[in-house]
């Protein structure tokens, strides 16, 4: 059962409160994350819950949502679903969420028709940060979810791609048209699932590629010699032979495996 939009204050702008009224499409992305009973579930923004109940029907070992609306948190609270798991539910903006402690040796999904407004930086944090993350479904703007699945030489390509693709794999699912929510967005949906990569397949320095990633894509049409030179001097032919890039190239030349490379060896040439 979906609690009533109807029922509750108007929806809020400023938290991205566009909410889904298609029980199909619901279903549809519930069954992305493959629920099974050893996993550990977290929803990000339930809302009313369109999302919510059909997780916990599908029986998850534990079960969270995190909600930083006050009313939908306290409705949710006052009306949990029946039955096992308990749902916990937790009152917190998830841009706060200490996502690290998603550790490996459980089997932890996050999934959530995310606020647009903050579901770029969302996504960063949690699919880097979260090591014991085995799958993660979210519905976002499908403008940014092109952007995530991108490959390199293309204008889309930029540093949510390269930083997504380093952790996982994204795969762009299904759009979903504006009629399905109240209030209408502008713009279409995407539903997009992302499977981690081994973590040994992670074998960079995350905080350097991120700033790596900041400082090339800011300045995106600039060849990578003239963003760095400034960062690198007498050294940078050395570290971009060692990380095997042409110093001509432009960011969005770079695929993410390279990016990595000349991030951590960046890192080793520069004394901390
Ligand atoms: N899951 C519901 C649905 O599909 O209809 C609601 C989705 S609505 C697009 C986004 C939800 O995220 C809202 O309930 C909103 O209050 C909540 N939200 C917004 N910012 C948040 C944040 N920083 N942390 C947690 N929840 C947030």
């Amino acid at each position: 059962m979906t609690l009533d939009i109807h029922s509750g204050p108007r929806a809020k702008k400023s938290l991205g409160q566009n909410f889904l009224h298609d029980k199909n499409i619901a279903n549809r992305i519930v069954d992305e994350l493959d629920i099974g009973p050893c996993d550990k579930v977290i929803e990000i923004g339930p809302g009313p819950g369109a999302l919510t109940h059909l997780i916990h029907a599908r029986k998850p070992a534990w079960f969270a949502i995190l909600e930083k609306d006050f009313h939908w948190a306290t409705e949710h609270r006052r009306n949990p679903p029946a039955g096992a798991p308990d749902m916990q539910v937790v009152l917190t903006d998830a841009l706060l969420f200490p996502w690290e402690n998603l550790a490996p040796g459980q089997r932890w999904k996050v999934i959530g028709n995310l606020p647009y407004n903050v579901a770029s930086p969302l996504m960063w944090d949690i699919l880097s940060r979260a090591t014991g993350l085995v799958r993660a479904v979210f519905m976002i703007q499908k403008e940014v979810a092109d952007r995530i699945v991108a490959t390199p030489h293309g204008k889309q390509y930029g540093a949510l791609s390269v930083w997504l693709q380093s952790f996982c794999v994204p795969k762009r699912l299904f759009i979903v048209p504006p009629s399905v929510f109240k209030p209408r967005p502008k713009v279409d949906s995407a539903v997009v699932r992302f499977t981690p990569l081994p973590l040994e397949e992670r074998d960079f320095d995350a905080a350097a590629l991120s700033w790596l990633l900041k400082a090339c894509f800011q300045q995106r049409r600039k060849q990578i010699q003239t963003i760095l030179k400034g960062y690198l001097g007498k050294d940078m032919e050395s570290v971009f032979a060692e990380a095997n890039v042409q110093s001509t190239a432009r960011p969005e030349n770079l695929t993410p495996k390279q990016f990595q490379i000349l991030a951590t060896t960046m890192k080793n040439w520069i004394p901390a």
